[in-house]
């Protein structure tokens, strides 16, 4: 290596060998959903305490860190939550990111409730594209997952003013949960069959503790390319990359593709190059991982760059998450997870 002194390089990789090359910040914790798989009403209601301002990172703090992530190695930024657009005065903070010049690829996952009113604005402040989730085009189950009494409209109407601002390719992503929405998997591709948008089912993963995950409620990729490949006819198609996280299908027919992501049939924990900055500061390196190292205290305390470098790259040389391929040795007879461990919930650290 060309070690200039005094510069750190980019982080060694982890332990499995894995390079660090994805950030997701997590910029709030509050959402305006409630889907049961992931923030169950029950659980989130009126009385639970979402952080207090003052252990949320501000702008000035995520520009900071994400400057040192790429450093590090980062190339691509996903901005997620809980739901990224109810944080106040978020195109201010993709301004910010948008000229880390490292990043090649940034990015943001909402609901997509209110992106039409914000998409042209995310777009000016230099965001390159949007994926949107949409579990259902059908009013009552999309009802039902999202946790409130709304329809699919305005989270279409975001698609489309997305598109119109050139928020594009367009991902949407769809979890797909036995008994609720299997059945609206081919109006889901139908609708957006077409170039520019790639609908992305994503089996339903054990996040967090408190979402009820059961194997038995998971479609898995297999079946899911099966139900939509018999109505249009599907064929692998290469990955656009390495660790690409969703396998493709391209219809034959020439009009698109679709993913899907099988990170509990098919887990791909080996190419995992995602570390994780939660609401409050913590590096997570894994989406299931109990705990993670908190940035923000040594951070406030007047921690140099070069300090906040050296724990993260500590930090990443030391990871050997591959929770999903251990769940897949670890679920017993009645599809429950055996010996189940505690986890940060997802909402906290983004999808
Ligand atoms: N609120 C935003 C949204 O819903 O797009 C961003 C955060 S959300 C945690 C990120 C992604 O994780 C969403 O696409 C969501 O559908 C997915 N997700 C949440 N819980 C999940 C689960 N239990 N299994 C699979 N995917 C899940
Ligand atoms: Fe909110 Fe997204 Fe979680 Fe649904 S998946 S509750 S929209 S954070
Ligand atoms: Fe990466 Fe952890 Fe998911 Fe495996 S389980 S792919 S290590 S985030």
């Amino acid at each position: 290596m060309n070690a200039t002194p005094g510069i750190t390089q980019t982080a060694a990789p982890d332990r499995l060998g894995r390079l660090l090359r994805d950030l997701r910040i997590s910029v709030t914790d509050r959402c305006n959903f409630r889907c049961p798989y992931c923030m169950p009403a029950e659980v989130y209601g009126e009385r639970y305490q979402f952080l207090p301002k003052p252990e949320i990172l501000t702008f000035e703090e995520i520009e900071r860190l994400a400057r040192i992530f790429a450093r590090l190695g980062a190339r691509k930024i996903r901005i997620t939550g809980g739901e990224p657009l109810v944080r106040a005065k978020l195109p201010l903070l993709i301004e910010r990111l948008s000229r880390i010049e490292d990043i090649q690829d940034l990015t943001l996952t909402t609901n997509g409730f209110l992106l039409a009113k914000m998409a042209q604005d995310l777009k000016d402040a230099g965001l390159h594209r949007v994926t949107v989730s949409l579990d259902s085009l059908d009013p009552e189950t999309f009802s039902r997952m999202a946790g409130r009494p709304y329809g699919p409209e305005r989270v279409l109407e975001g698609i489309e003013a997305a598109e119109r601002a050139g928020l594009r390719p367009i991902k949407i992503n769809c979890v797909v949960q036995r008994g609720l929405n299997e059945d609206g998997l081919v109006d889901l591709a139908r609708r957006f069959k077409g170039a520019g948008r790639v609908v992305r089912f994503i089996e339903f993963m054990d996040v967090g503790n408190r979402n009820g995950w059961n194997l038995n409620k998971v479609v898995t990729a297999a079946e899911i390319v099966d139900r939509v490949g018999s109505v249009f006819p599907l064929e692998p198609a290469e990955p656009n990359y390495q660790g690409e996280v969703a396998t493709r299908y391209r219809y034959l027919d020439g009009s698109g593709e679709i993913g899907v992501i099988a990170s509990v049939s098919a887990p791909f924990c080996g190419d995992c190059t995602r570390g994780r900055l939660s609401t409050d500061g913590r590096f997570v390196t894994c989406l299931f991982a109990a705990g993670g190292k908190d940035l923000k205290t040594p951070m406030r305390s007047g921690a140099a760059d070069g300090e906040l470098r050296q724990i993260i790259s500590q930090i990443w040389a030391g990871r050997a998450d591959r929770y999903s391929e251990e769940r897949a040795d670890n679920t017993d007879f009645e599809g429950n997870v055996a010996n189940p461990r505690r986890k940060i919930e997802m909402f906290r650290i983004g999808g």
